[in-house]
């Protein structure tokens, strides 16, 4: 079984009038099939109102599915018994940083989600020691965390989930108020993480620059899983991706114009790099 498995996952959210009738219903996750494999790095992408932050929500059983499955770590999402250890091994990020910071500190912070959990004292200021150095705020551990940049706010919050040692972090949007040195730390914290200490990462964005680096991307749009594949398979189907809202990544934008005009280039490139190097070869050639 896969670390993450979600089978004709629904969402169905009622809108109700005062007595209590159902007028409204609103399939925000629609049958969707779901595979993540423990150390993977995934994105989910999609324009706004796709889903997203629904199906984060079904990760960290913060909404139990209308219908279909859903299993974290070989445990049922939808068995009350298993919601805290859910809780536990997938831990979330949310957008804005402002909403998540609870102490005056940096370093109590990132200690509080380990104490509320009941992790003994010693070992708490150890997890804090690891995750501060872990996303690069250790020398801020003194500071106060309403006087750091957004980034470095949303790397603090990281720190915090990191420090209860989940399997896997679900991060909805973390970038999404950030400027784009902030969106950089933040992203190259989060791949950090995953590369060295193996932690799941799910990674939802609008941003399609963001996906690079994934090892597999899910692109919703209307509930539904629309397109999956690496970065490289879905950036070669700019047509796709923009019939679902999305803007493919300036390069990726460039090099499907140059190969419409008639430059002979390998479909989804995806950095400045490759670009140069295609077209060197071509001009090798
Ligand atoms: P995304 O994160 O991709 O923007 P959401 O999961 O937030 O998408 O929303 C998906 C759809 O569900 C949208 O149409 C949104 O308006 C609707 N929705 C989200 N949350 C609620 C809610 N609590 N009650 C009713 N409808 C909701
Ligand atoms: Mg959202």
């Amino acid at each position: 079984m896969s670390f993450i498995e979600a089978k004709n996952l629904v969402h169905e959210y009622f809108r109700r009038d005062e007595d209590d009738n159902v007028v409204d219903v609103l399939t925000a996750v629609d049958n969707v099939d779901l595979h993540v494999e423990a150390g993977q790095f995934i994105s989910i992408l999609g324009h706004n109102g796709s889903g997203k932050s629904t199906l984060a929500k079904h990760l960290n059983v913060l909404l139990t599915p209308s219908s279909g499955s859903l299993f974290i770590d070989g445990k049922d999402a939808s068995d009350e018994k298993n919601t805290l250890k859910i809780r536990q091994n997938a831990g979330m990020v949310f957008q804005n940083p402002d909403n998540q910071i609870i102490a005056s500190v940096v370093e109590e912070d990132v200690a509080f989600g380990p104490e509320n959990i009941g992790v003994p004292t010693d070992e708490i200021w150890e997890r804090v020691e690891k995750s501060l150095k872990a996303v690069g705020m250790w020398d801020y551990r003194e500071h106060s965390p309403n006087k750091l940049s957004g980034g470095q706010k949303q790397r603090v919050a990281i720190a915090g989930v990191m420090a209860m040692e989940p399997k896997c972090i679900v991060l909805d949007e973390p970038t999404a108020m950030l400027d784009p040195d902030g969106r950089k730390e933040v992203l190259d914290a989060v791949h950090e993480l995953n590369k060295k200490k193996g932690v799941t990462i799910i990674l939802i964005t609008h941003y399609m620059e963001e996906v690079v680096g994934s090892d597999y991307v899910f692109v919703m749009d209307k509930g539904s899983v629309v397109m999956q594949g690496t970065p490289r398979e879905i950036f070669s189907d700019v047509e796709t991706l923009k019939a679902h809202r999305l803007d493919v990544p300036q390069i990726t934008e460039l090099a499907y114009e140059l190969k419409k005009s008639g430059v002979d280039l390998p479909d989804g490139i995806l950095t400045r790099q490759e670009l140069l190097e295609a077209l060197r070869y071509l001009d090798e050639n």
